[in-house]
């Protein structure tokens, strides 16, 4: 019986995963390293609440509910939890560096899940102690609002911990689809080649920012830019995401734009730092080209 959740990182996903659960009646544990992140990720929640108040998603009762089943710390203490979900910096290194930290006082019953957007589940799980108990639970951002969570069976994971995150996931409202465990599985190994090809049409002069959004929303009927997505999910993200399609499929087709370098390189990362492909300082985003 799944009853208290940890959550390891409070950033943009960490956040909206310890919000989600919260809400359907989970305990959770969100666990940072930088206490002003989980500062923010506190206000993050409290806002997205309001919001979901706003629109009569929820009531008073169940926005002070959620806040009161999320406990924050910097302590990797998870020893009453069911399930740990990993939402850190998408950095080998720094995953594998909390997996050794996290396992020694995990249940030995408890799952072990990353959000990981692309790097190999079945690699990740082989550094545990728990290989048939870990898997990949990709949410989408932002997690409140998006219907879709990715579950990807590493080649270890057990049946059971495969049927238990299904039904773990169905109880958070969201939809699952199983992705096999190649490269950034499914949406983005669609979707973020997609990006960098709107970031080489931008490097290569075919268009400004502007008219690259717009032509994919009025041309291709897509919600959101391109370009505009991109600042939203994280440059470092998606350059992250490149690397693994590049190195894990070994195709040129999947060369990182040197633009998309450069703006990691200056720290432009999107949304969360403020600029990226647009400038967020004022009233409305501003392209940067
Ligand atoms: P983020 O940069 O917003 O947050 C990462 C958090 O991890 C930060 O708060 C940082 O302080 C924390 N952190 C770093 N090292 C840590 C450590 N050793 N221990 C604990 N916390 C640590 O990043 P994000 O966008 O929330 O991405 C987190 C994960 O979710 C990544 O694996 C990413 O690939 C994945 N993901 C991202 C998106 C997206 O759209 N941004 C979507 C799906 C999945």
């Amino acid at each position: 019986m799944i009853k208290k959740i940890g959550v390891i990182g409070a950033g943009q996903m960490g956040n909206g995963i310890a919000h989600v659960c919260a809400l359907n009646g989970y305990d959770v544990q969100l666990v940072d390293i930088n206490p002003a992140q989980l500062e923010k990720a506190l206000g993050v929640i409290g806002k997205n609440l309001d919001r979901q108040l706003k629109k009569g998603k929820i009531s008073d009762a169940d926005r002070q509910a959620t806040l009161d089943r999320i406990a924050t710390g910097t302590d990797f203490e998870f020893s009453t939890c069911d399930v740990v979900i990993e939402a850190a910096t998408e950095d080998e290194a720094v995953k594998k560096e909390i997996f050794a930290k996290v396992c020694p006082s995990l249940k030995p019953e408890a799952i072990l899940c990353t959000n990981t957007s692309s790097i190999s589940v079945t690699r990740l799980g082989a550094t545990t102690d728990r290989p048939g108990k870990f898997m990949g639970m990709h949410f989408m951002n932002p997690v409140p609002v998006m219907q879709l969570v990715e579950l990807i069976r590493g080649i270890a994971t057990d049946e059971s911990t495969f049927a238990e995150i299904r039904t773990f996931t169905e109880s958070l409202n969201k939809q699952p689809v199983n992705a096999e465990d190649f490269p950034a599985f499914i949406v983005n190994r669609i979707l973020l080649p997609m990006i960098n090809e709107a970031v080489y049409t931008l490097y290569e002069g075919v268009g400004s920012v502007e008219a690259i959004d717009t032509a994919m929303k009025l041309g291709a009927n897509h919600p959101m830019g391109p370009l505009e997505l991109a600042d939203f999910i994280g440059l470092d993200v998606c350059l992250a995401v490149m690397h693994v399609l590049h190195d894990g499929l070994a195709d040129t087709k999947y060369r990182p734009c040197p633009l998309l370098v450069k703006y990691v390189e200056a720290g432009w990362l999107g949304r969360k730092t403020g600029k990226g492909f647009y400038d967020y300082a004022g009233e409305t985003p501003v392209p940067t080209r």
